[in-house]
């Protein structure tokens, strides 16, 4: 992720993601990426990857995951709702 921003591109001008493996040091900054573009424009990146890349969603993005709680606050409280609108977004947010 530090790369990628330092390179000049956004995290929401990514549409791929291949993960060769599964190895922290290859996907630490993974649900930053995914949580960031996300966060910037509603942009889902397509992502590639052995097989437990379903359960490590599920378990970082799904609804009982651990970012369930801040996807609840940026979708559910007005608050997030007008930074979103003020992005150009329309509520309820993806
Ligand atoms: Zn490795």
């Amino acid at each position: 992720m530090s790369r990628l921003l330092e390179a000049g591109v956004a995290p929401d001008e990514v549409d791929t993601l291949i993960l060769s493996h599964l190895h922290s040091d290859h996907m630490i900054d993974y649900a930053r990426l995914i949580h960031a573009a996300w966060d910037m424009s509603g942009k889902r990146i397509r992502v590639l990857g052995p097989a437990p890349i379903a359960e490590i969603n599920e378990r970082l993005f799904g609804s009982a995951g651990a970012l369930a709680f801040d996807w609840a606050a940026r979708t559910d409280y007005e608050p997030s709702q007008e930074v979103w609108r003020g992005r150009g977004g329309s509520v309820p947010r993806p």
